[in-house]
């Protein structure tokens, strides 16, 4: 996952870029950077860490020019380095060229191998990468046919935000797998993950950029081209259940909305009988709140999120039981204790967190737990761009709702359905990817299908609680 952000032709671009990437922070943590573009040079900075740590008014006096594109990332290709960082920048026959890339691609392995063996040199392990080999590589006269060339040959997704000495280029892969949208803040385009980055800036939202539309700008001009296309679109539907902000608008939807509703329908599908309805937060919030109103059981934040965790901490040696769980989330036991409670989180995957997080509302006196969770069971890996873990991590890709409940020692468990899911995100002609719930892939595998992430730590630790050494 990752977030990009653009703006051409705006005296201040590469401080709204600063901006816009603040509040796609969400998107990615790993790494950010700034490219701007003066009508001469191209100027970068980039970084491990986040956006409020790596840059400062210095460097960004430093980014000149009235354009600007910039990138907070969220590695699932490549490893989480300073060399992996974006914008990647490159000086070709088209100018100096800088890229910044939401998605995944299916085919990079492939491509790579294959533009290595022509005697391409690689300065990173993104799959990015690839994209700006074959850009330069093509023998079209200009910049945007180049693209247009280049991006028909890999496949998956891909959000694109390209800038060059003068303006900027925005590409949507052709299933539009992952969101693009168009604001304007007086005479400049802007170009963002989602909307809630033009809120900041006080640009106004325009529209989505289409699946498989290229748009140019320069000045005050934007241009539109359809070039990319494919039989169907495949929309994240994850997006909205989980990687989104609530305050966004992604796919010409609130994301907001579109979980109120998944928690409504969560209600109606698995009523239970009970005194609270509590959240796990954030994730939890939205849907939570959707549940309560619908069940007309009260809301409650039973417990509280520390928004100051980072994704490491020095875990003092077993010292303290569930250490990792607790530094997140702890409970208000006043709320809890003695009430059947309703948690509500969006997506179980692995099961291990949520079991710590049942024991802990155990813990602080809940009479019963019964796990709600606002998206059917994740029994497949994302290849298009969520981290998620490999199948055989996914808890429910191999064990039934009854075993999974067991496990995490819920009273009750139970998921939205598929269908309800793609009512409550308003799906029409069957525009969403739910490749996660259903095992099935809207682009064909070439080859064998790869694998995603693994972590052999977390799943050891869940078969050691599902088969206890005795
Ligand atoms: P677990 O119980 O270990 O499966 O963890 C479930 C929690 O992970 C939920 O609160 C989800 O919101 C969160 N989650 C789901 N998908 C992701 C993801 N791709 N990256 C980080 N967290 C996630």
């Amino acid at each position: 996952m990752c977030g990009i952000f653009g703006i051409a032709n705006h005296s201040d671009a590469a401080t709204l870029t600063y901006l816009g990437l603040y509040a796609l922070q969400h998107r990615g943590q790993e790494s950010t950077g700034i490219s701007s573009s003066d009508g001469e040079r191209v100027h970068t900075h980039k970084s491990l860490g986040h956006v409020a740590d790596v840059y400062d008014e210095d460097v960004l006096s430093r980014l000149k020019g009235s354009n600007a594109i910039g990138h907070t990332r969220y590695s699932t290709a490549g490893e989480n380095t300073e060399g992996n960082a974006q914008p990647i920048v490159v000086n070709c026959s088209y100018g100096t060229v800088a890229l910044c890339h939401n998605g995944n691609l299916i085919n990079a392995a492939a491509l790579r191998a294959d533009l290595e063996h022509q005697g391409a040199i690689f300065q990173s392990t993104t799959d990015t990468e690839v994209i700006l080999h074959l850009l330069v590589r093509s023998q079209q006269a200009s910049l945007l046919d180049a693209c247009a060339e280049s991006l028909k040959q890999v496949q998956g997704a891909f959000s694109l935000l390209l800038l060059t000495k003068d303006g900027m280029i925005g590409v949507r892969d052709p299933y539009g797998f992952r969101p693009l949208c168009l604001g304007k803040i007086n005479g400049s385009h802007v170009l963002a993950s989602e909307s809630c980055a033009f809120d900041l800036i006080n640009a106004q939202y325009i529209r989505e950029i289409e699946p498989g539309e290229i748009v140019m700008i320069k000045g005050e001009e934007i241009h539109s081209f359809k070039i990319l296309s494919a039989p169907r679109t495949a929309k994240c539907v994850f997006e909205h259940v989980y990687f989104s902000r609530p305050d966004s608008m992604v796919f010409g939807r609130t994301v907001q909305s579109s979980r109120d509703r998944m928690g409504r329908a969560l209600a109606k599908e698995s009523p239970v009988d009970a005194d609270l309805v509590v959240p796990i937060p954030d994730s939890g919030v939205a849907a939570a709140v959707g549940y309560s109103k619908e069940s007309g059981i009260p809301f409650a934040m039973g417990l509280i999120r520390n928004h100051y965790v980072g994704r490491t901490f020095i875990e003092p040696l077993k010292a303290i039981r569930n250490f990792g769980v607790k530094v997140k989330h702890n409970p208000v036991k006043e709320l809890l204790a003695g009430k059947r409670v309703i948690l509500i989180d969006d997506s179980l995957v692995r099961g291990t967190t949520t079991r710590k997080i049942v024991k802990m509302v155990r813990a602080a006196g809940a009479k019963e737990v019964h796990m709600r969770i606002s998206c059917p069971p994740t029994i497949s890996p994302c290849f298009y761009g969520v981290d998620t873990p490999a199948k055989k991590e996914l808890v429910a890709s191999s064990h039934t709702v009854d075993e999974i409940c067991k496990n995490i020692d819920a009273d009750s468990l139970a998921y939205l359905s598929l269908p309800e899911l793609l009512k409550a995100v308003e799906s029409k002609d069957n525009e969403f990817c739910t490749a996660c719930y259903t095992g099935k892939y809207p682009i064909e595998f070439a080859d064998a299908m790869p694998d995603a992430k693994e972590s052999e730590r977390q799943l050891d630790l869940w078969e050691a609680t599902l088969n206890p050494v005795p």
